[in-house]
This record gives C-alpha cells, sequence and structure tokens, in this order.
C-alpha cells in the first residue's frame, strides 16, 4: 500500500480541472441538489453502465442519478436479495482475489480523479485545494483496506465470517473519502454492500462506485440506490436481511436509525464540536495557521473541524496572535469551485436553523471580532466568523453547528481548558499547540476525544497514519477506528476475536 499518498498533490490533474471548472463557470453546472423525490423518474436496482456514461459524457445529467431511485418496498427487496445473493460468490473468490479487486480500485479512482474533482465542486462546494486530498484519501483506503483483507483471511485459529449484507449511509461533506472508505471497508472484509448516498452528493457517490465497479467489483455485490421517501430508509435500513450498518451523520440521524432496528450492527462516525488549546508556549504564528485552516476549510463542515479555540494565559493576549488569526480569515476568498481563485466554498445547505443562528446571533458576553457576511442570496456564501468571549456552558460553547464560525474562550491554566473542552458531549477531534513537554504530556493524559493533534491542525486524518473515529458522542460500535489496523474487524463476527497489533 501507499500509505501517505494524501500529502502527493496532483498538480497535474488540479490545474486542469481548474482550467476547466474555470471554462464551465457559466452556469451550465448545477449547483442544486440532484432530485431525488421525482416521481416519473424510473426506478432501477442500481445503473446500467449507459446510463453513468451518460452522466459522465454529459457533465453531470441529473436524471443518471435519479436512474437509481427506488420506488417501492418490491423494488427495495429485489435489490436486498440480489446483494445477499450475490455475498457468497464475493466471499467464495477468497481474499486474494478480492484484494487484487480492491487494489485495482486505487488505480481506477486515481485515473478519474480529474472527473471526481469536478462532480464534488459542483455538487459539493469542494474547493480543489479541498478536493484533491479527498481523492487521494479515497485511494489510501483502497490500498489499505486491501491488505488488511488479507490479514482478515490469514489469522490462525480463528474465522472471519463477514456481515452478508452491509448498508452505507455517508454523509455530503467528505463525497468521495467517506464513501469510498466506509463502502471499501465492507468490501474487503468481504460483505455485498447497497450504498445511499446523501441526497447532495448523488453523482460524487455514482463517479466513485463507478470506478469500483470498473475495478471488477460485481455489480450485484456492490449496488447503489437513492430513495424517494423516508419510508424506504427506515424500510431499508430495518430489513431483515441488512446485517450491519456503516453510517457517518449526526448523532441524531445515528440514533434515530437505531431505534428503527436495535440489534443492527452499527459503525457510526456521529458529530463533532472540536476545539483547539493554544497555550502561551505555542509557536503562536503556526497556532494561527493551523487554526484557520481547521475552522475554515471546507467552511467549517468537517466533523473533524475546529469550532472552537482555547487561548490559555497571556495566549490570549498576543495582539500578534489575534491579528494573524482575523487577517488569515478575512483574507479568505470565499465563492464557488469554479473559480481557481476560491479559498473558502459555500455552505452546502442554505443556513438556516442552528447554523444560522451561529452565523447571526451572539450569545450573552459575546462579541464578533469577525462578523460573518452573507455573500449572495442564495443563503450559502458567507464570509467566515470569529465571535470572542464565548462562555462556559453557553450555547456556542456546546453546539456543532457544521460551518465557517470560531468561538475564542480563554481559560486561566491549561488544566481549565481541558475542562471545558471536556464538557462538550461530542468527543471526536481535538488539538493542542504546545512546544512545552509537560503540557503535551497533560493534555494527551486528560482530553477526551477520538483523534488528538499536537501542533498540527485537527482536521485531515491520514490513512493508515491517523486512524480517524471519535469518542463519547462522537461514535457508536465497536470502537475501531476508520483508516486504522482493527477496522475491518468490526465487519463481521470471529469465533475468537483477536485485535490487530
Ligand atoms: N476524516 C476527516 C478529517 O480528518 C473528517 C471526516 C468527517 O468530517 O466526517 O478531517
Amino acid at each position: 500500500p501507499a500509505p501517505h499518498r494524501i500529502q502527493d498533490r496532483n498538480v497535474v490533474d488540479a490545474v486542469e480541472v481548474g482550467a476547466k471548472l474555470a471554462g464551465l463557470a457559466n452556469g451550465t453546472l448545477d449547483f442544486e441538489n440532484t432530485p431525488d423525490t421525482d416521481p416519473d423518474l424510473p426506478g432501477n436496482r442500481a445503473w446500467g453502465r449507459e446510463i453513468v456514461n451518460k452522466m459522465v459524457g454529459s457533465t453531470l445529467g441529473a436524471d443518471s442519478v435519479a436512474a437509481a431511485l427506488i420506488h417501492t418496498e418490491d423494488e427495495l427487496n429485489k435489490v436486498v436479495e440480489t446483494a445477499v445473493a450475490a455475498s457468497d460468490s464475493w466471499v467464495a473468490m477468497g481474499a486474494v482475489a478480492r484484494a487484487a479487486i480492491l487494489h485495482r480500485a486505487g488505480v481506477t479512482l486515481e485515473a478519474r480523479r480529474a472527473e471526481l474533482l469536478e462532480v464534488m465542486g459542483s455538487e459539493c462546494g469542494k474547493t480543489l485545494d479541498q478536493g484533491d486530498p479527498e481523492v487521494s484519501e479515497a485511494i489510501d483506503f483502497a490500498h489499505y483496506y486491501a491488505q488488511r483483507g488479507l490479514e482478515l483471511d490469514s489469522v490462525e485459529g480463528a474465522t472471519f465470517v463477514p456481515s452478508k449484507l452491509t448498508v452505507v449511509t455517508p454523509p455530503w461533506n467528505f463525497p468521495v473519502a467517506i464513501p469510498a472508505g466506509s463502502t471499501l471497508s465492507a468490501l474487503a472484509a468481504g460483505s455485498s454492500v447497497i450504498i445511499k448516498p446523501a441526497g447532495q452528493a448523488a453523482r460524487s457517490g455514482a463517479v466513485m462506485i463507478e470506478a469500483l465497479w470498473e475495478a471488477g467489483v460485481p455489480r450485484d455485490v456492490l449496488q447503489m440506490v437513492q430513495l424517494s421517501e423516508r419510508d424506504l430508509g427506515t424500510e431499508l435500513v430495518s430489513h431483515p436481511a441488512v446485517d450491519r450498518l456503516i453510517l457517518t451523520g449526526g448523532y441524531e440521524t445515528a440514533e434515530l436509525f437505531r431505534s428503527f432496528r436495535k440489534d443492527l450492527p452499527m459503525l457510526a462516525e456521529t458529530s463533532g464540536k472540536n476545539a483547539l488549546i493554544i497555550t502561551p508556549n505555542a509557536d503562536l504564528d503556526l497556532a494561527a495557521k493551523d487554526l484557520a485552516a481547521s475552522a475554515f476549510g471546507h467552511a467549517g463542515q468537517k466533523c473533524s473541524a475546529a469550532s472552537l479555540v482555547v487561548l490559555v494565559g497571556s495566549a490570549a493576549e498576543s495582539k500578534r496572535f489575534h491579528n494573524q488569526l482575523i487577517d488569515a480569515a478575512r483574507s479568505l476568498k470565499v465563492g464557488y469551485p469554479q473559480d481557481p481563485q476560491t479559498q473558502m466554498g459555500p455552505v452546502i445547505e442554505a443556513a438556516q436553523g442552528k447554523l444560522l443562528r451561529g452565523l447571526t446571533v451572539l450569545g450573552e458576553g459575546e462579541k464578533w471580532v469577525l462578523e460573518p457576511k452573507q455573500l449572495d442570496d442564495s443563503g450559502k456564501l458567507w464570509s467566515p466568523g470569529v465571535r470572542s468571549g464565548v462562555k462556559r456552558g453557553s450555547e456556542f460553547h456546546l453546539t456543532e453547528y457544521f460551518g465557517p464560525i470560531l468561538g475564542v474562550m480563554t481559560a486561566e491554566t491549561l488544566e481549565e481548558a481541558v475542562a471545558i473542552v471536556n464538557d462538550i458531549d461530542y468527543g471526536l477531534t481535538s488539538g493542542l499547540h504546545s512546544l512545552d513537554s509537560d503540557e503535551m504530556a497533560y493534555w494527551l493524559e486528560n482530553i477526551q476525544a477520538g483523534n488528538l493533534y499536537i501542533n498540527r491542525g485537527t482536521t485531515g486524518a491520514i490513512v493508515q497514519r491517523q486512524p480517524f473515529g471519535g469518542w463519547k458522542k462522537s461514535a457508536i460500535g465497536a470502537g475501531t477506528k476508520a483508516g486504522g489496523p482493527n477496522y475491518l474487524v468490526g465487519m463481521g463476527s470471529w469465533e475468537d476475536a483477536p485485535l490487530a497489533k
């Protein structure tokens, strides 16, 4: 495997796509979500190749995604039956043959890098600098899980029995890497997969899936559906033949899915409200840069984003740090990804509810250091915001907003800062900027989060090097991490359950 590809930017592709996107910035790209409720569109258990090719050839024809639309319970049952029937042959093929196909998926995904960047940009507002490493992450998953699948099969004295049918319900914020990672992990373990990409990201998911088919994953083993009604989602998740669910999304969504079928094994990566603690012993220049990237990358729409900074002691008084942070945020060029100059893209859903409140309403004692501004009528383009004076226990302290807003808190000591962070129900990522080894040790020992980063931003986990997964209300399931050595173990059962070293 090539574990650290995510750092190798494919500059040539990115430049080409930039030019292509700029050329298309004349309104031909559709920023609206794929319609997934059009009753006139034909139901189909999975797409035919012609349809996918048509989509690819015609740059995002929406009706092609809609062709995967399921309207009735009967259609859904057929999809499920086909997937279950296909799982035996997928297992019988053996880990070596499956690994060969998944390694090949790394190659077919790479071949579609430009296309993936284009569709992620148009559909999910991904700028090239965000989308390019995401494609690399998907490729990393293919090679990494291929390898881990081989190991599963070679554990002495224990037989791994994969789930027969895994349902994957990914989010729209990482429209390629998350669906790819979830799907590839289940496939590597020997399970069939039905994937239902987020409605907002259906075309990105579709191009990814086509790359996997092209690599040799049988179409009955990997099927994509869109559901015409919410009830069908309930039907799918609660179908007795489904024996595993991999979900990435909000905590409430995971709870809802769990309520459909309590006995269904679920691997869920859920919400986050992540903080970066900065002490007076930090390299403050580096901290300002990492903080801005963690808070505003993909307009803050990452479960891993830093939505709070806790400044310890005199770090709060550094004018230089303050100016650097505000300059970094203010200078971000906000726009749509078709313009290659864009550094921060749109929020995907026009701001409303919680997010709109976060962008516009201050809590008691808070003030805008940089007030977010709505930049067009769509409700999707917002300049980044920074609020100071966030109080312990306040709404902003404890709520996930999923947008480009950062709250500044202060603490007298590192101990207090850690307590402030641990007050939060979630525990996905957490960051410390400090060059003091005692502070690092204290923080590592006491902070409650799944992914801990020292002197680095809180986003952009790397397959194998930084397996990704949460603690507290940020995760439900086996407690294993995506892109880590034990993740596939969660895709089935053992007689004896060994954990990889
Ligand atoms: N794995 C991503 C990261 O490390 C975050 C994924 C998510 O937002 O769910 O930034």
